[in-house]
């Protein structure tokens, strides 16, 4: 067994009506003003804010808000809150929402944390990440699993650029999940979620070591869980215990509990992040566009990783590793389509790109062909433009 470290700090309060432990969570943290981040409205619409803010109140502790956060969140919305946040002297950030949200809430506790710093130098690593306020959340959606993780991913809109800043200072202290909550996401993100969550767990799953038994028996568990209620909840939205599993699946799929003792990947999310930044496509179609490109570019580094993944996910009963291997990636790919996920570019709102976007897409993911990407195979910017090449179709 390779050796590693876990670091799970987040308190979680699971189950319907989880938001109305908001107030005593936040006292538990000795807060006083909490500055609550949300997005562009689903949970003003659904009632969640406006009981979160209560029993926030309920418990004496003043409330400051900062709306209007978008998918792919902007770095000067976040600039905007770390002024919020220090002007009114708020003392937990406390995201009410998805990803989007608890990135925002995020980068909000760090620069806040030392004024007079510019958001853009913690993402630039020009200045270190030292300390942040408390982080709380009130999940709306499972995808990002961002409620356990210990990264936060901004888009800068003057350049294009989606990057993360990642520091164990911004886990969560307590996150909140109603499954409840989710049976009023559009059916769009709710499978841009599932994928998200099944990447977040094969992203750490094909890399180049091997061992950990109970970590790879952790992570087909968990993609296995979400396939089979990816598709209950795909069919009825208002299915408590597929939208559940599926919400548990997301943390635990980001928490690193799918990948202790083995190095990670996420390649796919660098070539997705790039698509993301440039077109403002869902994160998880971003994924799942380029997942089967990636993946028939690179399987044969490790036939057998693949096969066995095929054999324990899917079922798959083929004896032959190579059909095995490139059975799973196609399974895969059908399932992605079952739920109505794009497999190719050309079946993004963005469409198929030209040829020097896709050039500028791997220039700008290996930073002009100075870093490598991934850990299964380490990919250089014309291995980065050889799969946007084959997905763009
Ligand atoms: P999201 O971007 O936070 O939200 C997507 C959309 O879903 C929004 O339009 C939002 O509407 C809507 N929505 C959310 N919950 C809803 C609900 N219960 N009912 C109705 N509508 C709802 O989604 P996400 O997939 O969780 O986050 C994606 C972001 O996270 C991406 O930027 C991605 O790169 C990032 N990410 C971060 C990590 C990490 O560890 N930090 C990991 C993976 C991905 P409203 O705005 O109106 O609420
Ligand atoms: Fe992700």
């Amino acid at each position: 067994m390779h050796s590693f470290e876990q670091y799970m700090p987040t308190k979680i309060v699971f189950g319907k009506e989880a938001e109305l432990k908001a107030g005593t969570l936040a006292k538990e943290w000795q807060a006083k003003k909490v500055l609550l981040v949300y997005g562009g409205g689903s949970v003003v619409r659904s009632g969640l804010l406006g009981r979160v803010e209560a029993v926030l109140k309920a418990e004496g502790i003043e409330v400051e808000e900062l709306g209007g956060v978008k998918p792919n969140p902007r770095m000067s919305l976040a600039k905007e809150g770390v002024k919020k946040a220090i002007n009114s002297g708020a003392d937990l950030v406390m995201a009410v929402g998805g990803g989007s949200c608890i990135d925002t809430a995020k980068a909000i506790a760090i620069a806040a944390a030392k004024p007079g710093t510019d958001l853009e130098e913690f993402w630039s690593g020009k200045v270190p990440i030292e300390k942040a306020l408390p982080v709380g959340v009130v999940l709306t959606i499972a995808a990002a699993g961002s409620e356990m993780s210990d990264s936060a991913v901004l888009t800068n809109e003057e350049t294009g650029k989606k990057a993360g800043a990642h520091s164990d200072l911004v886990r969560p202290k307590f996150a909140m999940m109603n499954p409840e909550l989710m049976y009023t996401l559009p059916k769009y993100q709710l499978t841009c979620g599932i994928v998200d969550i099944m990447m977040h767990t094969m992203e750490r799953y094909f890399t180049p070591v091997d061992g950990n038994e109970l970590t790879d028996e952790i992570a087909e568990g968990v993609l296995r869980t979400v396939i089979r209620n990816g598709l209950k909840a795909y069919e009825d939205q208002q299915n408590y215990d597929a939208l559940s599993e599926i919400m548990w699946c997301g943390s635990i799929s980001h928490n690193n509990m799918t990948g202790l003792g083995r190095p990670k990947d996420f390649a796919c999310h660098k070539l997705g992040h790039e698509i993301g930044g440039m077109f403002d496509e869902a994160h998880g179609a971003t994924l799942s566009a380029v997942w089967g490109s990636w993946a028939r570019y690179v399987y044969q580094i490790d036939i057998p990783r693949f096969a066995h993944f095929g054999r324990k996910v899917w079922g798959i009963e083929e004896v032959d590793d190579i059909k095995a291997a490139l059975a799973a990636i196609e399974e895969t790919e059908k399932f992605f389509e079952r739920i109505e996920m794009p497999v190719c570019i050309g079946q993004m709102k963005t469409g198929v790109l030209e040829d020097d976007v896709l050039m500028q897409m791997a220039d700008s993911a290996t930073k002009g062909d100075t870093v490598e990407l991934g850990s299964f195979k380490k990919l250089k910017k014309q291995d980065m433009y050889e799969i946007y090449k084959a997905a763009n179709h």
